[in-house]
């Protein structure tokens, strides 16, 4: 362990869900090692953790991905007991209202494969006939769809509550948790030597975290790398129907990308990622996207939502990878000590805990207990994107 001040074993840049789970999995791994968290947005006003949409599912088709969600289901069954400080257990309000995804006939080989994975995998998972998704959902008209697969595990939470349980845990395990922003990583040829922060300061470490979400390329650059990541606006609206559901309305997923569910306080939370959204670090909603385009969209599905009213809304920033939009997790093959656990794109949240747990694996050279190396950044370089079914 290092005793020096201001010098570390590991710094993390950014406390979001990827940073605090990384602290806390590595300071659970081994208490005495020194690890600083640098956060420059300690209210947490700009990540992309709490602006999300808060859905865990198990409904992907890349085996790795499928495996992921499997142990964040694990973590969130026992999180209010593992994360318990001192006798205070946090409360994430864990629903598993599950994921619906309605299949149009383009779609429906694509789905069918999904479905064959995931039970392979031992998920719970379930194909809905149209007459099935009207009589579970009544103001649904799933006509013009063939059918739909439906994960009755997958749910939502309270993604603020998730990252405070795993920040005051990591804090209670003492890694240090530093107000500032990371201003460059410095480098010593092919090796990591710190980072040097905003407020002027210097922390010395061999190791370095990039996890700084929608800003990981910003960051990354200081230490002379290209990462194909982009800060990527996306919209939720919170509407208030006229008429309500009788009961929970899962997240339904239009083979469009509109997708909608049901919030505490008789709300819908409606959104969509669009070819059109704008790239930079904007979070500005827009009310007339929802009036024009997604309002109709939505009351052809749901015919009984023409009546609403929109409540508000916000913006939040996908990490979109833009070379196959799926995450970038270990050492860069080219500077020693650099990990990324970046370009998380529209999933992140529920990969926390399994990307935390092998990044401290990595860092601490332990067997991984999942292998996530098909994530490995070499792809970059090497330019080979993985798809949802391996790498093509
Ligand atoms: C609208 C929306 C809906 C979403 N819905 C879902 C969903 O339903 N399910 C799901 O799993 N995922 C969802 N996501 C994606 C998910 O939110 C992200 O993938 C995940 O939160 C990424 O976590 P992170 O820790 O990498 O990033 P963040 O939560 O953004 O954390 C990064 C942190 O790094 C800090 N930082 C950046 N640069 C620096 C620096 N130089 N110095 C110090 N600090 C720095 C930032 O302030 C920030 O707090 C959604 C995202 C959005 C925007």
């Amino acid at each position: 362990m290092i005793m020096e001040k201001n010098c570390y074993d590991v710094v993390i840049v950014g406390g979001g869900i990827m940073g605090c789970c990384t602290a806390y999995y590595l300071m659970n791994a081994d208490n005495n090692l020194k690890v600083a968290v640098v956060e420059m947005d300690p209210g947490y006003v700009y990540a992309s953790t709490t602006l999300s949409m808060a859905n865990i599912r198990i409904q992907f088709s890349l085996k790795e991905n499928i495996q992921i969600s499997q142990y964040a289901f694990e973590c969130l069954d026992r999180f209010e007991e593992e994360m318990a400080v001192d006798g205070d257990k946090p409360s994430i309000s864990y629903r598993r209202e599950g994921n619906l995804f309605l299949v149009d006939e383009d779609g429906r080989q694509t789905a069918e494969e999904g479905l064959a994975l995931q039970k392979a995998l031992g998920c719970q998972i379930e194909w809905y006939s149209p007459e099935q998704i009207r009589k579970h959902y009544p103001l649904y008209d799933p006509d013009g769809y063939v059918g739909g697969t439906f994960g009755p595990q997958d749910g939502h939470l309270d993604a603020y509550s998730v990252l405070m349980g795993y920040r005051a845990k990591a804090k209670f395990l003492e890694a240090k948790f530093i107000k500032d922003e990371v201003v460059e990583v410095l480098v010593d040829a092919h090796n990591v030597t710190g980072v040097k922060l905003a407020s002027g300061e210097r922390l010395t470490t061999k190791v370095v975290v990039n996890c700084a979400g929608a800003w990981a390329a910003k960051v990354a650059r200081t230490a002379g790398l290209v990462l194909p990541i982009e800060p990527t606006m996306r919209q939720i609206f919170a509407l208030d129907t006229k008429v309500k559901p009788e009961g929970p309305l899962p997240l339904t997923i239009l083979p469009s990308g509109l997708y909608f569910r049901t919030e505490t306080g008789d709300l819908i939370l409606l959104g969509k990622s669009m070819d059109d959204d704008p790239v930079g670090f904007n979070f500005t909603w827009d009310r007339k996207r929802f009036e024009d385009i997604l309002w109709p969209e939505l009351a052809e599905f749901v015919p009984v939502f023409d009546t609403l009213k929109l409540m508000r809304g916000w913006a939040g920033l996908y990490a979109v990878n833009t070379l196959d939009e799926n995450a970038i997790i270990g050492e860069w093959p080219k500077l020693k000590g650099l990990f990324l656990a970046n370009g998380f794109s529209g999933h992140g949240l529920q990969q926390g805990p399994a990307v935390g747990r092998y990044l401290s694996e990595l860092i601490l050279g332990r067997k991984p207990s999942l292998d996530l190396s098909i994530f490995r950044p070499e792809r970059i370089l090497e330019n080979k994107p993985l798809s949802e079914g391996g790498i093509i």
